[in-house]
């Protein structure tokens, strides 16, 4: 493919102007399009409007289960039988006290999940004290999932001081049905024009990998474009045994980098998150996605295990990008140096008890 090609994707970019769904199509299946020089302009994209910070998010399930949706990629969806740990929602002290940990493991964003279709007015009362809460003790963003919301439950959110609402699309309105139908495509875009109507910024994403077609990625990719939304988690399908959407639909590591490429040049000043399953998907070119994307999460996701802080932030750190926030990523991996050496860094040497972690004692 002619060096033109990818130079014009970088000044359409950054010019504002979309790309034609065929040109979309293109960048995520046509082989003469190839991977590298696709990243390099992705990464000039994203370099003009985020530099080389990463953002880190981490994520805390708030309650685990019990939700009345049927969300086939959702371990907590009544559908599920995935093998979870159910648990209702956490007292207040022990969300305040997890809020701390993100602080002080570097994290830019704090993001609280309430399983459920959308919260009482009372739930939302005591979610609006504890945002207040938070927001007065660590200069932290916060961010909330709480299912579907209306415009009067935004406006109480945003005063308590609400930064963000994470409402993902997850897929197009013509594949909707095919993952979850108790709730519809619709009630999605209601909930996000009450938090916008809110003044309330957006983060809403996709998962890729649910049996979709690539003009559902598109699709997904230019309504959020046409939102203006802050945010955008880009998902790969973690097949939990036991969800209705337990079979994740071939994902290469080269196909989920395309998709990364192809959300930098459509919403060129957003934040974009490499989010669940980069480690499963991405394998070893996980780090190649920080050339399109500006955020990841941290700490693992909802219902899933992650890479460790360690990993992560090392990776972050090799590639030739910073943190974004008050903490270096030299100050971050000091610190997560010394929690798995119990001391000085520099000591590895491995003690008696981890070389023989079965022996009997004398
Ligand atoms: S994604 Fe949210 S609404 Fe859907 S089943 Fe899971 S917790 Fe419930």
């Amino acid at each position: 493919m002619e060096r033109t090609l990818y130079h014009e994707l970088v000044q359409t970019s950054l010019r504002g102007a979309t790309l034609s769904d065929e040109l979309c199509l293109q960048i995520l299946t046509a082989p003469e399009i190839e991977l590298l020089p696709l990243l390099d302009a992705a990464y000039q994209v994203r370099k003009t409007y985020t530099g080389t910070t990463v953002q880190l998010h981490i994520i805390n399930n708030a309650q685990n289960g019990y939700c009345p949706e049927d969300c086939g990629y959702c371990a907590q969806a009544r559908s599920s039988h995935a093998d979870i740990e159910p648990y209702p929602l956490k007292p207040d002290a022990e969300m305040l006290a997890e809020a701390e940990r993100a602080y002080e493991s570097g994290a830019y964003r704090y993001c609280m999940v309430f399983a459920g279709r959308g919260p009482s007015k009372r739930r939302v009362a005591q979610l609006a004290k504890l945002i207040q809460e938070i927001k007065s003790r660590y200069p932290i963003q916060v961010c909330v999932s709480v299912g579907l919301i209306d415009e009067e439950s935004a406006h109480i959110l945003k005063d308590a001081g609400l930064d963000r609402l994470n409402h993902n699309l997850n897929t197009s309105e013509a594949h909707y049905p095919n993952i979850c139908t108790t709730h519809t495509y619709e009630d999605r875009i209601h909930t996000l024009n009450a938090a916008q109507a809110a003044g309330i910024e957006l983060c809403s994403g996709l998962i890729v990998g649910m049996g979709e077609k690539a003009a559902d990625i598109i699709d997904v990719a230019k309504t959020l474009r046409q939102f203006k939304v802050q945010s955008i988690p880009v998902n790969f399908l973690l097949p939990f045994q036991g969800n209705a959407l337990s079979e994740v639909s071939e994902l290469s590591p080269e196909y989920c980098l395309r998709v990364l490429c192809l959300y930098r040049f459509l919403n060129p000043e957003t934040e974009i998150r490499i989010a669940a399953g980069r480690e499963v998907h991405l394998r070893s070119m996980e780090v190649m996605a920080l050339y399109p994307a500006n955020s990841l999460f941290i700490d693992g996701y909802l219902n899933a295990k992650g890479a460790s802080r360690m990993r992560t932030i090392r990776m972050i750190k090799d590639a030739g990008f910073t943190i974004e926030g008050d903490r270096s990523v030299e100050d971050l991996l000091k610190q997560e140096e010394s929690i798995l050496t119990g001391g000085d860094p520099r000591d590895v040497i491995k003690d008696i008890k981890a070389l023989r972690p079965r022996m009997q004692r004398q």
